[in-house]
């Protein structure tokens, strides 16, 4: 038997490639070689140096070239990612190439892993030339005017830096050059004295240094759960330990990385999808030879290289930007606790808002809970109010109690915040006169109204209705899908308040990379303005004037096809309050409904997010929905609505029978026409983590070999978070 290589390949296929050992050198699990590939070349990732061939040898092609003589990826990444690819139905390539920074994945040789500095030259420094700069210049000379910085550290503050820097090169203003890594380190500034739950809960997970341990780290916003993770940092740090400090997409501010270089003294690795290529290798490989101690990034963060790991600590662990929706549809979160084990050390998740699924896991007493009730950073606790919509008279979905209270916000002198509640949920019908909505009668679940076939179509059992033309319950006409979105709520609300400046925050407004921070910088001032927004306003942002909040479609989580709706609907809630009247100001929230008397809601105002989730918890274990039951979900989308139909029918025969599995479709996705493709899914739930995945990879074999799936696009999400 000859020995072949196995290796990965960035493609999406389900499977390793095997090829001849190089001419020259040796290759190791975990190292890049470069091999021939159809007709060009590619870069992988050796898995098995020393493998079984499956085919003739003589069908074999060789590899070109070893690119690196010791592994780039070591054991504990080789096999998490395995791992993963196989969780998550992955194809191991793309697996492993979202492990790898894109600058890694080319046949290169490893960038020097020294820090490039940039500073000003002594001409800079007189800076007679320098004042008379504008734009990105300016900002530049500005960012260098205090000493010398680092290139990832300046690309994080100032996004489009490098094309200032090539001008004032040239003008002779700046320098660049390495530095070692031993000499930026300054000395820690000390933080404030914990309080008593602090150095409790401190105390607590200082016990599960050097071992796995889950822990949940729950408190509200500016309970001071930075601080905690802080003093673990250090702890980590005091025992030469590495650091992985995940944030939400959003979470990551300049502020934050300032706020824990400062506090621990050492240079912080920021990994996020702003940075240049070679910022992100380099900062990469620091890690990887241990160099670097803390590292803060976002959701593909999760796959930095931790030789020396100690902790790691997911921030905002309900946040859906954890999940890659697309491509390796993988979860950074659950990926942080899986290399907490392989590492045997702690994994800290904090929020405000745990998920269900972190929260089952406290019932079942796998992660311990550690809760912090007070709030040192915050003055002003925050009212939450309910409106009531029914038969007032709404102006664009606003009623004239929102309107009047942001008429007396912004008489004030301060901020207000129309938030809408949109997460792309299905349109649901709705009786705007009495609150009736269009429930299934077989399942008690919202139906979801597919406007073009003038039908309501529930997503669990498939029963379909006619849209009725009047309230089946009051006979009002006034009924319609809910929902209004933010260019109209920005309209309405401009209409109504013309001398006060309204400035719409939404992925369109702030498209440009740094319009998010202009726009938020701009209300920082003690001046009355008018924000409409979606979901990006949520969280992380400091808001000194901001001082009321109002939630439009409320109804919507209340309501919804999602089952995670209801859960969301709490997190946002209890996240936004957050952000009203953080400062000396006292704040408040509103929440819009036609369902004033909804449990939920009282719940919520009650006891808070902690009650709502143990109902929520409760519900999901009677229905078993997850995290009490398991699913995978095959979406499928193509031009034409009968080659989406035929694949799922197919896919559907494909499982065979059933036995203890569960089978929803297949069914039209909650938008069924998204682009000018139809679009389609078919959900499988097993009542075990083990029964699901048992049955995955053969169904997932199966359907690449179905004919039909050629004539579509299809995925596999297994955990989806978005029905
Ligand atoms: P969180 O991360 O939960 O939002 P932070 O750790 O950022 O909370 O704390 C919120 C604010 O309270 C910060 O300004 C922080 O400096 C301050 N703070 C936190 N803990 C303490 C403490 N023990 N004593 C005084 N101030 C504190
Ligand atoms: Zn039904
Ligand atoms: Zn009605």
């Amino acid at each position: 038997m000859t020995a072949v290589l196995r290796v990965a390949l960035p493609v999406p296929l389900l499977t390793l490639f095997d090829y001849l050992p190089p001419e020259a050198g040796s290759a190791q699990a975990g190292s890049r070689v470069r091999v021939p590939f159809g007709r060009g070349e590619m870069v992988g990732i050796v898995i098995d140096p020393a493998a079984e061939a499956v085919v003739g040898v003589k069908r074999l092609k060789r590899v070109s070239e070893v690119l690196d003589e010791t592994p780039l990826l070591d054991a504990e990444l080789l096999a998490t990612l395995a791992w993963a690819a196989d969780y998550w139905a992955g194809a191991p390539g793309e697996a492993f190439a979202n492990a790898l920074p894109l600058a890694l994945r080319e046949p290169r040789p490893l960038p020097a892993t020294g820090r490039e500095v940039w500073a000003l030259t002594l001409q800079g420094r007189s800076a007679r030339d320098a004042r008379s700069r504008k734009g990105g210049s300016a900002a530049l000379l500005d960012a260098l005017a205090d000493g010398p910085r680092a290139a990832d550290d300046l690309a994080f503050a100032l996004p489009e830096w490098r094309a200032a820097a090539r001008r004032l090169v040239e003008a002779g203003l700046v320098e660049k050059s390495e530095l070692e890594e031993s000499s930026l380190p300054a000395s820690p500034a000390p933080g404030p004295a914990l309080s008593e739950e602090q150095a409790a809960a401190v105390t607590a997970m200082g016990e599960g240094f050097g071992r796995f341990q889950p822990y949940v780290l729950d408190g509200v916003t500016g309970s001071g759960k930075t601080e905690v993770y802080l003093a673990l940092i250090e702890r980590a740090l005091a025992d030469g330990k590495q650091t992985l400090l995940l944030v939400p997409e959003i979470g990551l501010a300049p502020q934050t990385v300032r706020r824990l270089r400062e506090r621990l003294g050492v240079t912080i690795e920021v990994l996020h999808s702003n940075l240049a290529e070679g910022d992100r290798a380099r900062a990469w490989l620091r890690a990887r030879n241990g160099s670097a101690k803390v590292v803060l990034g976002t959701r593909s963060a999760v796959f930095t290289p931790l030789p020396h790991a100690g902790l790691i600590i997911v921030d905002e662990e309900h946040d859906a930007s954890y999940k890659q929706q697309e491509g390796f549809r993988y979860h950074a979160r659950d990926l942080a606790l899986v290399r907490a084990r392989a590492h045997g050390v702690p994994v800290v998740l904090g929020s405000a808002t745990p998920s269900l699924e972190t929260l089952g896991n406290v019932e079942a007493g796998r992660y311990q809970r550690l809760v912090l009730r007070g709030r040192p950073g915050a003055t002003q606790s925050t009212r939450v109010q309910i409106v009531d919509m029914r038969a007032q008279r709404l102006d664009h979905g606003m009623s004239p109690t929102l309107m009047n209270a942001v008429a007396a916000c912004v008489g004030r002198g301060e901020q207000a915040l129309v938030f809408r509640n949109r997460r792309g949920y299905a349109p649901v019908l709705l009786c705007y006169d009495c609150g009736w909505h269009a429930d299934c009668p077989r399942c008690d679940r919202p139906m979801t109204l597919h406007a073009g076939r003038r039908r309501l179509i529930c997503h669990h059992c498939d029963n379909t209705m006619a849209v009725p033309l009047t309230c089946p319950s009051c006979a009002s006409a006034n009924i319609s899908p809910q929902g209004q979105g933010t260019e109209r709520l920005e309209e309405a609300l401009t209409a109504r308040f013309p001398d006060v400046p309204v400035v719409r925050i939404d992925r369109e407004t702030t498209r440009r990379r740094d319009a998010f921070g202009e726009i938020l910088d701009g209300l920082r001032e003690d001046k009355p303005a008018i924000l409409v927004g979606t979901q990006m306003l949520a969280k992380g942002h400091d808001l000194p004037n901001l001082t009321l909040v109002a939630i439009v479609g409320v109804d919507e989580g209340l309501h919804s096809v999602d089952f995670r709706a209801g859960e969301r609907l709490a997190q946002l809630v209890v996240q936004v309050a957050g952000r009203a009247g953080r400062a000396s100001k006292p704040g408040s929230v509103l929440l819009q409904t036609h369902h004033p008397d909804h449990p939920m809601l009282h719940a919520l105002l009650r006891g808070g997010y902690g009650a709502v989730a143990t109902e929520l918890l409760d519900e999901r274990r009677l229905l078993d929905l997850p995290p009490f039951a398991h699913q995978v979900l095959l979406r499928a989308d193509a031009l034409g609505r009968a080659e989406v139909d035929a694949f799922l029918s197919q896919a559907h025969i494909a499982i065979g029978p059933p036995e203890d599995l569960r089978i929803a479709g297949p069914m039209p996705a909650p938008m069924p026409l998204r682009a000018g493709r139809h679009r389609g899914q078919l959900l499988v739930e097993a009542s075990s983590r083990g029964r699901l995945h048992a049955f995955l990879r053969p169904w997932q074999h199966a359907l690449l070999g179905l004919p039909e799936a050629r004539k579509v696009r299809w995925s596999l999400d297994v955990d989806p978070i978005d029905l």
